[in-house]
This record gives C-alpha cells, sequence and structure tokens, in this order.
C-alpha cells in the first residue's frame, strides 16, 4: 500500500519551524510538544521527524531506530510530565488517531499522551 504524505500539514510545518511549538521533549527522530487546546493537565503530542501519516505506515516503512526512539521518546514524556504508570499513583492514557475512523484531525503521525486527572472510560 502506498502512502501519500502532506508536507502542508501543521506537524511538518512546526518541525520545519515555520510555526511555533511548546517542546517538552526532543531525540533524533521524535519531536514532542504541548497540545494547542489540551484535553487533560498534560496532553503532549509525541511526533516522528520522518514523513509518516499514520502508525500503521509508520511501522511499514520505519527504520528499527525511528520505532525504537519513538517508544522511548513516549516514555521519556511520561517521566517529564510527572505521569506514573502502574504501580504509582496517577497514570496515563496514550492515543493515535488515524484516518476518518479514528477522526485524525493532522495527517502526520502523533501519539496524544494525556494525564494529569482521572480521564474516565476510554469510550465515555
Ligand atoms: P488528531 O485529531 O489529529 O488526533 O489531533 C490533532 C491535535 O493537534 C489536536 O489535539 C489539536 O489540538 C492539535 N493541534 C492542531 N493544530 C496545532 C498546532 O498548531 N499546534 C499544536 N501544538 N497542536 C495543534
Amino acid at each position: 500500500m502506498a502512502y501519500a504524505y502532506d508536507d502542508q500539514n501543521i506537524f511538518a510545518k512546526i518541525l520545519r519551524g515555520e510555526i511555533p511549538n511548546d517542546t517538552v521533549y526532543e531525540s533524533a527522530h521524535c519531536l514532542a510538544f504541548k497540545d494547542i487546546s489540551p484535553q487533560a493537565p498534560v496532553h503532549v503530542l509525541v511526533i516522528p521527524k520522518g514523513a509518516y501519516v499514520s502508525y500503521d505506515h509508520f511501522a511499514a516503512e520505519a527504520s528499527d531506530a525511528e520505532i525504537a526512539d519513538f517508544s522511548r521518546a513516549i516514555g521519556e514524556v511520561c517521566r517529564i510530565c510527572g505521569l506514573n504508570g502502574a504501580g504509582g499513583e496517577g497514570g496515563f492514557r496514550v492515543i493515535s488517531n488515524a484516518g476518518p475512523h479514528g477522526a485524525q484531525e493532522v495527517p502526520h503521525l502523533h501519539m496524544h499522551v494525556l494525564g494529569g486527572r482521572p480521564l474516565g472510560g476510554l469510550l465515555a
């Protein structure tokens, strides 16, 4: 399957420095920044620097180094933002919307990292 990437999407512009962002974490292959319209006290978007539309695109075409870096970046954001995982107080949610059924607005892969309050049931 061929994935079409629109390099005029807003996150591509953020990566090129054309639009400012509130960076939380940056690594060789990833950028993490605060969502402009936060849905929780912590709402950070983690994106790969590569041109990937969605997680399936990323998993199909990214290098092992990019995939490892992305996974680690999500964990680093949780740690930096003080979100504890299983076994601690608090916790977090990681979501990636893809395509029309996933209600994806920005066609550049991103993981939403949400936390800082009880988030309710997944489909609530
Ligand atoms: P999606 O629906 O694609 O999963 O989520 C896109 C997210 O990007 C939304 O939560 C929206 O608030 C966020 N967003 C859209 N434009 C900008 C922007 O220019 N800067 C930042 N930081 N976030 C944005």
